[in-house]
């Protein structure tokens, strides 16, 4: 019997271009693929026909497959002999679970291959001309989550701020209020740019900008739905989709985004 193993595979933000050749180049070889739904469409292109494919995300109001239950169908497909690739949109170590499945599959002795991908916080700005760092506007870059485990009332965003990094929020949508509010809270001014991208890199891409103070609003007015990044930061306003007048006369409660044209 072949040896089984697993890919854990990053196929980035959407767009199948933006898949690596090394991503392209395992897919057409694997025998089952365990993915979540949102990039479905970006790889199946590039399976073989008698390739297997499992849909372990959300879909239609579905709940999405346990984790557990994922890591023991990775476990169970390896050790029946078969090539497995775990798809995850963007980078799979980024809020990804990539690192838990990684520890699963590692504490079996299932012989594991990471492929990395292009993560949205880094494709999606890049597209639409947002530089993350700068020399003069920002030290750095910082993701975080607006979902997880770390964000609570707790949450250091004093610190966060004296950094002085853009930062790149992932599953930020329903929170958003409560994080730019907390950003102004804590210092941070209420005109910082700020934008937001849903399903950035596909057709359907909608993107608004606009101070902090308003971002929230923007992204009701425009209905943004999941999947959103938000990124805020001086840089934002480097883009050619901020546009100065418009969003200064947002300050004052007129017209508040600017869409970006694709
Ligand atoms: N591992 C993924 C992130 C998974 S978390 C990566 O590296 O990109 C899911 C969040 O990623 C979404 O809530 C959204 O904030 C962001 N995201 C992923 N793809 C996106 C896309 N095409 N457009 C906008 N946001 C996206």
């Amino acid at each position: 019997m072949n040896k089984g193993k697993v890919y854990l595979i990053g196929v980035g933000p959407g767009d199948p271009e933006l898949l690596t050749l090394k991503a392209v180049r395992i897919l057409a070889k694997v025998d089952i693929v365990l993915i979540d739904s949102l990039v479905e469409h970006s790889i199946r292109h590039f399976l073989r026909p008698q390739a297997q494919v499992i849909e372990v995300g959300k879909r239609g109001g579905q709940p999405s497959t346990d984790q557990a239950e994922i890591n023991q169908m990775l476990v169970e497909y390896a050790r029946q002999g078969l090539l497995v690739a775990r798809v995850k949109g963007g980078d799979p170590f980024i809020f990804g679970r990539g690192g838990e499945e990684l520890a699963v599959l590692n504490d079996a002795e299932i012989e594991t291959e990471v492929l990395g991908g292009l993560t949205a916080g880094i494709a999606l700005p890049g597209n639409l001309q947002v530089p993350l760092t700068h020399r003069d506007l920002a030290k750095g870059v910082s993701f975080i989550s607006g979902c997880n485990k770390t964000f609570d009332n707790d949450y250091q965003w004093h610190e966060l701020i004296s950094l002085n990094h853009t930062l790149v929020i992932y599953m930020g949508l329903n929170k958003v209020q409560d994080i730019a509010d907390a950003l102004i809270a804590s210092g941070m001014a209420r005109g910082t740019p700020a934008m937001a991208v849903q399903d950035g890199s596909l057709a359907t891409e909608k993107a608004v900008f606009a101070p902090l103070l308003h971002l929230a609003r923007a992204i009701k007015q425009e209905q943004l739905q999941s999947p959103t990044l938000i990124v805020i930061g001086e840089v934002v306003a480097l883009s050619p989709h901020w546009d100065e007048e418009n969003i200064a006369q947002a300050l004052y409660g007129a017209n508040i985004l600017v869409e970006a044209a694709r």
